[in-house]
């Protein structure tokens, strides 16, 4: 199954520069495995399946795409949001409310107030929130299902940035503060309205127990929670995403059912059918479903070292770039005609197009030689990369194509994003208020 995703991409390449959806007249675009997408799903769906009820949500801030929250959305995979703009997007692409998550440390009184009139779930991050949503509750009743985000604050993995559950995370209510266990119950006992409990630690470079602890506890704590009510108040635990990503090779490790096998053995009472279980995975659904495909423009040398000049930098590759050694990304090498290179290999770094020093995707990278009018996929880059453009250098958001294979074997392409306009990025720049600014706090006259 592995490989068949790595011949479908190489498949998409070339038809890719053949239609010239990447080459000189796009120099960069993403593209998405719509196979791949349908087999994720279905492997999650798979590996949860039975005996306790799932719903199954996409964070949305993986891929903010319409189309590819429709396809999840088909494949019976919701949306966790956490923001009115992603709250948009799972509206646009059909998603019901009762299959909607609002998870956000920040969340306003009035995204507050539409989430509860649309039935819409809300995990409330920390005491204040949860006493805007008393306020709001007095203003009339709700359908949206309620919970707290907690934090098992049970450590640490590999990338700081990435770990939510650290004992000093700005996520959820901390659990083993003094006093803060004792607190939650109580709010839940006086709040019978309170029926789900919601961990995530994630994300990328946590390892799988650490997030099985966090999960266990969890559920010890709705275990208590209902004992102490005398009834199964808390009917849902939402777990969360953050299962990691293999970036250093074509092998899907781990698996969700992997996952899934390891909380059947830490939580069986999880399972048991007691509770519905939500889960909220974004790139591991995603991450290699999708590549970005960029033109060399230029080669050169600097130092000894040899330049790749490519279309692929920052704007597409935010955390690549700026946090290289965390990120890194498999580079491959394909000819203008999108046939994959040969040549004998040679180091060099792979930059991309934006006006910053460190703007490298590769750096002393053993790669086929690059030549101008050659092409480079980012491979796994299906989850927060073409979709969280970064705007450096008011580059403009690039394409992004979905393929997949016909009966007849070919490859076809259906646009998902349009690539940004100049006039979409003047529009997104001020344009309209040409002006305001002339003659605005002059240096006032000296005074006689
Ligand atoms: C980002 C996020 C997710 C998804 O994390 P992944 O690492 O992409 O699986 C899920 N839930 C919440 C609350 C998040 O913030």
């Amino acid at each position: 199954m592995d490989h068949d995703s790595l011949a479908r991409r190489h498949a998409a390449l070339r038809e890719a520069a053949r239609a010239g959806l990447v080459g000189p007249d796009a120099p960069v675009a993403g593209f998405v495995d719509v196979t791949g997408v349908r087999e994720a799903a279905r492997e999650l769906r798979a590996a949860f399946a039975g005996p306790a009820p799932v719903l199954h949500t996409f964070a949305v801030k993986a891929a903010s795409l319409v189309p590819v929250l429709e396809l999840l959305n088909e494949e019976g995979v919701g949306c966790e949001v956490a923001s009115p703009g992603e709250l948009e997007l799972a509206r646009a692409a059909g998603v019901p409310a009762s299959r909607i998550v609002l998870d956000s440390p920040a969340k306003t009184v009035a995204e507050l107030r539409d989430a509860l009139a649309h039935g819409i779930a809300v995990n409330a991050d920390n005491p204040q929130e949860l006493a805007r949503v008393d306020a709001l509750l007095a203003e009339g009743p709700t359908d949206s299902p309620l919970g707290v985000r907690v934090n098992p604050q049970v450590g640490t993995g590999s990338i700081g940035a990435m770990s939510t559950a650290t004992a000093t995370s700005k996520f959820g209510v901390a659990l083993r503060d003094p006093g803060a266990e004792d607190w939650l119950v109580r709010q839940y006992v006086e709040r019978p309205w309170l029926t789900r409990l919601h961990t995530h630690t994630g994300s990328q470079g946590v390892a799988l127990e650490l997030m099985a602890e966090s999960v266990r506890i969890v559920y010890g704590l709705a275990e208590r929670i209902n004992r102490e009510v005398g009834g199964q108040q808390v009917d849902t635990i939402d777990i969360g995403g953050g299962l990691p990503v293999n970036f250093e090779g074509e092998e899907i490790t781990p698996r969700f059912a992997a996952y899934a096998k390891l909380l059947r053995e830490t939580v069986p009472g999880l399972f048991d059918g007691r509770y519905t279980i939500v889960t909220e995975f974004g790139r591991s659904l995603l991450a290699k479903q999708g590549f970005v495909a960029a033109l060399v423009e230029y080669t050169k040398t600097s130092g000894g070292r040899r330049i790749a000049v490519t279309h692929a930098g920052a704007q597409v590759a935010t955390r690549t770039v700026f946090v290289p050694d965390s990120w890194p990304l498999r580079v491959a090498a394909f000819a203008p005609d999108g046939t994959l290179k040969e040549s004998p290999d040679l180091v060099q770094d792979v930059a991309g197009p934006c006006c910053f020093a460190g703007d490298l995707v590769a750096r002393a990278r053993t790669l086929p030689e690059l030549s101008p009018g050659d092409l480079i996929a980012l491979w796994d880059t299906g989850a927060y990369y073409f979709s969280t453009h970064f705007a450096y250098n008011s580059l403009p958001r690039p394409a992004v194509h979905g393929f997949w294979t016909d009966d007849e074997g070919r490859t076809r392409f259906a646009t998902i994003r349009r690539g940004q306009s100049l006039a979409e990025l003047l529009a997104e720049s001020g344009a309209a208020e040409s002006g305001a600014l002339k003659g605005a706090g002059e240096p006032p006259l000296v005074r006689r």
